[in-house]
């Protein structure tokens, strides 16, 4: 069979079977356009419709969460669990609380967690979930209520072996916690390896809460490296300013860089001295504030209403925001104040025309399947705390993280070398490893 033919098939197939979900066929497009190499060297791959089967989730969950709001009223959110692919462990992936989550959003997200956590060399199958629920504004009982209304209808698909869920946008270890107490509740098991992101009191990982902003730059570190260049000195410039964004903003810091910006919503911050990462997570985090709150605090500070964040000249653009935020215009602008390079902490946030336009003006580019894998694989180092009842030090846990980073870079470069690519593709080599990994095991594992 050709395997243009082939690849093209399956595409067109996915895109006609579900036609509303462009997120996903975006994600889709992605890494079925780099696979061609690895399935003329593997026809087993082709014989077994390897790709076919991958691009179809392995059981697709959709259910009602209702639930009474502050004033007594029924509110009724829908909730969702893709189950994509069990293949090299159970299924992993974060929930996401977002008033803009459907099921191809979510698809989207779970079918990137396979190719992520396949290239973290762990245990980890492929899944993701949420809800369109909508946390802003909402009282702590609200949220609580809610989270209970959702993990009872979760709960029977769950299990350390089976499926397990972490944060995302909008979920974070407030709302873990309120998961992990409903599920013990129903199941009468204080199993920890169901939910990862909890907190260290009760069985959460040291490192879990900044593994995916610090994974980003040590990410960054290694692609700089292959340059001759350190952080040192660099001006870097995050969307966002939410858990990915601040703790990117902090090791980047630490690191030597200059942190320029950052960004909500509504605009963006400058801060000419470098942000200070304890004032951004204490306005964030402690006082639930917006960046405007930053600016008045601090001399040299500004925040923007109009523009984008990517509009600030800088050397490396880290977007941590949400899926698309960069597209070929705000790419354009960053190659016009020649940025060196971009890794994306959020999952997909570069428009494939942004990733474009980078490739052609020789940006060095991480994409976030690689870059943001450092958070996914933290859970895997919660999961094996959880299973052998251990806690580990904050630096044994950030040391495990930083070898783990260095490794998905290395492992990015010489699939890509080994492939026919540029080492510096790192789109083309994650795309291949996390394949590789994940099509040997299916191969293995038979027709299921
Ligand atoms: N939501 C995160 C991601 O996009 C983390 C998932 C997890 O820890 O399971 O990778």
């Amino acid at each position: 069979m050709d395997v243009t033919e082939h690849v093209e098939s399956v595409y067109a197939e996915l895109r006609r079977r579900d036609p509303g979900e462009s997120e996903f066929h975006q994600a889709a497009a992605e890494v079925l356009h780099d696979l061609e190499p690895a399935l003329r060297k593997h026809p087993e791959y082709v014989d077994a419709r390897i790709v076919e089967r991958l691009c179809e989730p392995e059981r697709q969950l959709v259910f009602r969460i209702p639930w009474t709001d502050d004033r007594g009223e029924v509110r009724v959110n829908r909730g969702f669990r893709v189950e994509f692919s069990s293949a090299l462990g159970p299924y992993k992936g974060g929930l996401r609380f977002h008033p803009s989550v459907d099921l191809g959003t979510v698809k989207f997200l779970g079918f990137e967690q396979i190719f992520k956590n396949a290239l973290t060399g762990m245990p980890l199958g492929g899944g993701k979930g949420g809800a369109d629920f909508d946390p802003k504004g909402k009282s702590d009982g609200e949220i609580m209520r809610f989270c209970q209304s959702f993990m009872t209808e979760l709960h029977r698909s769950l299990g350390e072996h089976t499926d397990v869920p972490a944060g995302d946008i909008g979920v974070g270890s407030r709302e873990i916690g309120y998961l992990f107490g409903q599920y013990k509740r129903i199941t009468n098991r204080h199993e920890a390896g169901t939910l990862t992101g909890k907190s260290v009191a009760w069985g959460g990982s040291h490192v879990r809460t900044e593994a995916t902003g610090y994974g980003v730059v040590y990410f960054l570190q290694e692609m700089l490296a292959t340059r001759g260049r350190s952080l040192e000195g660099q001006r870097v410039v995050v969307s966002g300013s939410g858990n990915v964004a601040i703790y990117a903003v902090e090791k980047a810091s630490a690191l030597g860089a200059t942190v320029l910006a950052c960004s909500d919503s509504v605009g963006y911050l400058v801060d000419e001295d470098g942000i200070d990462p304890e004032l951004l997570k204490e306005i964030r985090e402690v006082r639930g504030q917006r960046l405007p709150a930053y600016a008045e605090a601090r001399p040299n500070a500004r925040f923007v209403e109009s523009g984008s964040v990517f509009d600030v000249p800088c050397d490396v653009a880290l977007p941590c925001a949400t899926q698309n935020e960069l597209n070929r215009e705000h790419a354009l602008t960053l190659v016009k104040n020649e940025v060196f390079a971009v890794a994306e902490g959020a999952n997909m946030p570069c428009t494939a025309e942004a990733i474009e336009a980078f490739r052609e003006a020789g940006v060095l580019f991480g994409p976030g399947k690689a870059a943001n894998a450092g958070g996914v694989a933290t859970s895997a180092l919660e999961m094996q705390q959880n299973a052998s009842r251990e806690t580990w030090t904050f630096e044994r846990a950030e040391e495990r993280l930083a070898t783990i980073m260095r490794d998905v870079h290395a492992r990015c470069r010489a699939t890509a070398e080994s492939y026919g690519g540029a080492s510096h593709d790192y789109v083309f080599g994650a795309n291949i490893a996390g394949f590789l990994r994940t099509a040997d095991a299916m191969v293995a594992q038979g027709l299921v």
